[in-house]
């Protein structure tokens, strides 16, 4: 199927992003804090790309999809249910790298990073919303390229290759070390599950600010997370 841009994804309302960052209502009374959220909401321009593949065949370590080998063992087994992934890559503008750079005080700079982060995801859960509704999908689940270390990083070449080239229009750029521009972009495939499943639920990050579930013990000893 054709890559499919979505450029017009909202920004979420000032007392949406207040709810979801955690601790932030310690700090909200704060002038300076207010303000920063108003500006990150101002300045965010979130866009994507995705396209739907056909997984081709499954093995015991990888998947082949749209004639690409996505190796890991995890992404196998959790895509079990799925007869085809969604790569895709969303970001929320290069102003907010400007943005972000441009803050002296490293407490603002904190705090605006999560602003940004929390942007990302209202963004990220936007476009889950577009393609369940599209394909009447249940539940959605997402990996992304060196997230953990059942994926490494590596693989981020193979997402772009399967959307083409496509992500210059959102204004991505994928570096030799595999990271990408703007800074807040997230790359990755979503797919159907039966169950609801986040990757954090195999990760091993201690203290991690945007966990979005408890890790589960049964990944660990499973795909050997430390
Ligand atoms: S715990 Fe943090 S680093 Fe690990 S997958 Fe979740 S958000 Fe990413």
């Amino acid at each position: 199927m054709r890559v499919i841009r979505v450029s017009d994804i909202p920004r979420p309302k000032y007392r949406e992003l207040c709810q979801a960052i955690p601790h932030l209502s310690d700090v909200e009374s704060n002038p300076k804090i207010r303000m920063l959220i108003e500006e990150g909401l101002r300045i965010s321009e979130p866009a994507a790309l995705y396209r739907e593949v056909p997984i081709d065949e499954r093995g015991e370590d990888s998947i082949l999809a749209g004639g690409v080998k996505l190796v890991s063992p995890l992404l196998s087994d959790i895509t079990g249910h799925a007869r085809a992934v969604f790569p895709f890559v969303l970001t929320i503008g290069s102003a907010m790298d400007a943005w972000m750079d441009s803050l002296q005080d490293l407490y603002h700079r904190y705090w605006a990073d999560l602003i940004a982060t929390e942007i990302l995801h209202c963004s990220i859960l936007y476009l889950d919303g577009i393609i369940r509704e599209n394909r009447e999908i249940k539940h959605l689940a997402m990996m992304n390229p060196g997230s953990l270390e059942s994926w490494p990083l590596e693989e981020q070449n193979k997402i772009f290759s399967l959307l083409g080239g496509n992500w210059r229009d959102i204004g991505v750029e994928l570096l030799p070390t595999f990271f990408m521009k703007p800074l807040k972009t997230v790359s990755g495939i979503k797919f159907s599950t039966e169950s609801v499943f986040e990757a954090c639920q195999a990760c091993s990050r201690e203290g991690c600010p945007t966990r979005r579930a408890p890790r589960d013990p049964r990944f660990a000893s499973k795909y050997q997370i430390l």
